[in-house]
């Protein structure tokens, strides 16, 4: 096995083949309890405290069905355009791993309890492309090894393995992508685009807390070539557990090019797992992929078949909030925003954080140029999504706020909102802790001003002469005097009195 790869040009690659995708997302629910227990389902817990038999897998214990992960799966189905089964069951899924103890995983197999969706996903440019849903199947989370002693936290190298159970039982929606073909050179985008567009709809549903640094949202993309002239698809394979957006864009790509250069020197492509690296922008071999004959499906025997009545869903389908794209329209008529405009409150993610801003006192004018033009830039600067950023709509509305009413200069306000992104704390603390009031206290500015006009005496003579143009480089004096504390417009009204 090595590690260094041969990469074909990414222009060649796409003019000698066509990317075939296909993306599974596992979607952890945030219901109180697990799937077929009791136990609480709270992230973060100290190990092993969240666990009783039915999780624990011990002898004689008896699973029993969670109705609001059903509730949940029929509404993400339901939202994601899918058929709804009338009639679906559990199956056990066989093998071991330290993680699982009861050695059956138990999933949905050949009965999905939602099929056959699609989801219309938005990409950079604006344009719609259709992501055809194969299936959304209910399943449980394994626990989490912690693998001590190796270098990289891998197995490979590992001195001994922690388990940890509280994340066993968890309830998980997988969702699963028809073959997406058609994208051409988009592939990697159509990828970030359609997990961007399904944690956004899983949010609005809130089923979830989607967050892909917690691994409560987690995507395998599966990619393969097809030479041009060819009728099949190529053999794929799989790279796991892709945990950013933006990572979810370069593993695509990554594999495009290197599963190219190696069809192009005539070798074969292994079906196999790959485990993407953050850090190299590469991905490595992991293990042969297991065919679903290796894991002998067959029905739960200890849950009896879900059968949801038509009611039932038809009542599910009237409890869908608002979705994304009909936010979208909404707050595009709303605000009167140009299709640019929208395309770039969009393309930031910041809809839902803008629109939370304007829920909490500010003009959407106002929440946009902080979110979209400045906090965008701050987000890719520290690598992170524009939501965990950490700060939120609530904060910015009330740096707004302190604008308006002239306590802050907007230079002040982007020191104080670098403040909070620090981990400094409350807006109002930074404030306080790095002294950030504007100064409106008149003597004080005053004093600064008759200082600056006597260390200036022919420009202080001009103004007096009438030309007030030249009281900026008077205003800038002050302005450096005060460390950018004093509130410009008040000092130029200061400065005009002075001098008339
Ligand atoms: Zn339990």
């Amino acid at each position: 096995m090595t590690s260094v790869h041969e990469l074909m040009d990414y222009a060649e690659v796409i003019e000698r083949f066509d990317p075939v995708l296909g993306l599974e997302v596992h979607v952890e629910l945030h219901t109180n309890t697990k799937m077929f227990c009791g136990c609480a389902n709270v992230f973060g817990g100290e190990p092993n405290t969240q666990v009783c038999p039915v999780c624990l897998g011990m002898p004689g214990a008896l699973p029993a069905l969670n109705g609001k992960a059903v509730e949940s799966a029929i509404r993400i189905g339901l939202a994601l355009n899918c058929e709804i089964a009338e009639w679906c069951r559990f199956a056990r899924k066989n093998y071991f791993y330290p993680d699982m103890p009861k050695n059956f995983q138990t999933s949905q197999y050949d009965e999905p309890i939602a099929f056959n969706g699609y989801l219309d996903v938005t990409l950079d440019d604006g344009s719609l492309f259709r992501v055809e849903i194969e299936r959304a199947h209910m399943e449980e989370d394994t626990g989490k090894s912690l693998h001590v002693g190796g270098a990289t936290g891998r197995i490979h190298g590992a001195e001994h393995s922690l388990l940890d159970y509280n994340r066993a039982g968890v309830p998980l929606i997988e969702i699963v992508t028809k073959p997406i073909t058609g994208t051409g050179e988009r592939a990697p985008e159509v990828a970030r685009a359609y997990v961007t567009a399904l944690r956004d709809l899983l949010k609005a549903l809130d089923v979830s807390d989607v967050r892909m640094d917690q691994g409560s949202l987690r995507c395998d993309a599966n990619v393969s070539l097809m030479a041009k002239d060819a009728t099949e698809f190529g053999t794929r394979t799989e790279t796991k557990n892709v945990n950013s957006l933006r990572s979810v864009e370069r593993a695509v790509r990554f594999e495009m090019t290197r599963q190219a250069a190696l069809l192009a020197s005539g070798g074969e492509i292994t079906q196999e797992t790959r485990h993407f690296d953050e850090s190299t922008g590469s991905t490595s071999s992991g293990r042969t992929k297991e065919t679903a004959e290796d894991y002998r499906y067959f029905p739960e025997p200890d849950l009896v078949p879900i059968a949801p009545s038509r009611e039932w869903v038809e009542e599910l389908r009237g409890t869908l909030p608002e979705l994304p794209w009909e936010r979208r329209k909404r707050v595009q008529q709303e605000w009167s925003l140009t299709d640019a405009e929208l395309r770039d409150l969009v393309n930031a993610g910041a809809v839902d954080l803008v629109t939370a801003t304007v829920d909490a006192g500010a003009t959407h004018a106002e929440a946009r140029s902080w979110w979209v033009a400045y906090l965008t830039k701050e987000a890719n600067a520290r690598g992170v999504e524009l939501a965990e950023l950490g700060i939120t709509p609530a904060q910015i509305a009330r740096v707004i706020a302190l604008v308006n009413s002239g306590e802050l200069t907007n230079k002040l306000a982007r020191e104080v909102v670098t403040g909070v992104l620090d981990g400094e704390g409350e807006p109002e603390a930074v404030i306080e802790a790095r002294g950030l009031k504007v100064v409106s206290d008149d003597s004080a500015l005053e004093k600064a001003v008759d200082e600056a006009l006597a260390a200036q005496p022919d420009v202080a003579a001009k103004i007096r002469d009438g030309k007030v143009a030249a009281a900026g480089a008077i205003v800038g004096a002050v302005m450096k005097a005060t460390k950018g504390q004093a509130d410009a417009k008040r000092v130029r009204e200061l400065i005009i009195a002075r001098c008339s």
